[in-house]
């Protein structure tokens, strides 16, 4: 079924319209058949499409300006240092944040959440501190402050999840306490697609003198993001989940906490001089880059962020929230299937399990229809474990998600319950 027309009775009036046609064709991936069939996208959660124009900066940097950045005094080098260093503008815009100087180029969530760790927080915590994170974190935001965790004597405590999958602040409150140094969470949950009310987590953390960091590796994609307005101390995305390349991501921080903070990773690029008696670290954001970067994938996030910069992000809401509204439904609609993460604030993501087959088995007989989703813990076993399930089956969409992908969903999992029900 196409998209409902503008002036369709199926479109709430105060949806802006989108041209889902054009903006499809931006995405040469979705121009593919997958065994036989039409290629239907729902692991955007996992990693997302790439348009045509991410791919096309990603080539011109090895086609044209093929330098490595700050060393060099030729023009390739030059241009390439231009192109790199002009991304952090851009991820400035997109996070809402005061200057470029405050943004880290990382590898992505994981490693922006492991610097954090290892230079914010293992110095400043010892034994009797408190991390706390939820019960929904991806093991990105579990690990790393496990790992603080046994190097500092801290200890992590874990705020609990409700039956459907979200994080209440009376639990917070509860968990929060005077040795509460620092506390982590994920903006959207990519196990269930829960919201966090990290404006009001903020508060918390800041009133027991927390330091908050949030993981907005599945928020970015989705929403706009402002930092000063959400009143956290960290945050983090990695770009190939907003249509830009693997392997490279963003953290931010305020200036002055940047400047407080010790880089982890020594190496080139990241010094203001070096002799064997002393070293001294270039300013921040610098001091945390060590070595040759990713600087193609940095680019390439640059014309992601651009790409989306372009688009009307109301709309592409709008029509996301409609979408995940219809699938909630359809899904709803078919016996044995049990939907995971019902929070009233959610997004794109839908986690679910069915009497009739285990989700690996769903995710194979549906990848025979042309359909790509996500089977497994998606890197949330706390989570598997609270609701006593192994896995899961994950339907994630994005902006260039039909309601006819989703009728293809439902047609490859009916197929499912005729082989195994
Ligand atoms: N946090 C969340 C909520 C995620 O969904 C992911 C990736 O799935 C990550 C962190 C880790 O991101 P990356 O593997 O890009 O570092």
């Amino acid at each position: 079924m196409p998209a409902p027309a503008p002036d369709s009775p199926d479109r709430p009036s105060a949806v802006p319209a989108l041209d889902l046609a054009r903006l499809r064709a931006d995405f040469p991936a979705l121009a593919q058949e997958v065994r036989g069939q039409p290629l239907v996208y729902l692991d955007s959660a996992a990693t997302a499409l790439k348009p045509q124009a991410v791919i096309d900066a990603v080539t011109r940097v090895y086609a044209r300006d093929c330098a490595n950045v700050h060393r060099g005094v030729h023009l390739l080098s030059q241009r390439a240092t231009e192109a790199y260093e002009a991304v952090r503008a851009k991820v400035q815009g997109l996070l809402g944040a005061a200057d470029p100087s405050e943004i880290v180029f990382v590898r992505g969530t994981t490693e922006a959440i492991n610097l954090v760790a290892q230079s914010w927080a293992r110095p400043r915590l010892g034994p009797g501190d408190e991390i706390l994170i939820t019960g929904l974190e991806h093991h990105a935001n579990i690990v790393p402050w496990q790992m603080v965790c046994e190097q500092t004597g801290a200890s992590l405590r874990v705020v609990p999840i409700t039956d459907a999958g979200a994080v209440q602040l009376e639990d917070v409150d509860q968990a929060l306490g005077e040795r509460t140094r620092v506390v982590a969470v994920a903006h959207v949950s990519n196990a269930l697609g829960t919201v966090l009310p990290v404006r009001a987590i903020a508060d918390r953390a800041h009133a027991v003198g927390a330091k908050l960091l949030v993981d907005g590796a599945q928020a970015v994609p989705h929403m706009e993001v402002d930092v000063t307005a959400l009143g956290c101390d960290f945050y983090c995305f990695s770009a190939h989940k907003v249509y830009g390349p693997t392997g490279v991501g963003a953290l931010w921080a305020p200036r002055a906490v940047l400047e407080e903070m010790s880089p982890y990773q020594g190496g080139g690029d990241m010094i203001r001089s070096v002799s064997f008696e002393r070293t001294t670290y270039a300013p921040p954001p610098h001091k945390f880059e060590a070595g040759t970067p990713n600087i193609a994938g940095t680019v390439g996030m640059g014309a992601a962020i651009d790409y989306l910069a372009e688009l009307d992000r109301d709309a592409l809401h709008a029509h996301e929230q409609a979408l995940l509204d219809y699938a909630t439904q359809a899904l709803s609609e078919i016996p044995g299937l049990r939907l995971w993460g019902t929070a009233a604030a959610k997004l794109s993501v839908l986690s679910f399990t069915m009497d009739a087959a285990h989700p690996h088995d769903i995710g194979t007989i549906v990848d025979s229809h042309g359909v790509a989703i996500r089977t497994g813990h998606h890197c949330a076993q706390p989570v598997m474990t609270r609701f006593g399930i192994p896995a899961t089956a994950r339907a994630s969409l994005s902006i260039y998600n039909t309601r006819e992908d989703v009728d293809a969903l439902v047609r490859a999992l009916l197929h499912v319950q005729e082989m195994f029900g």
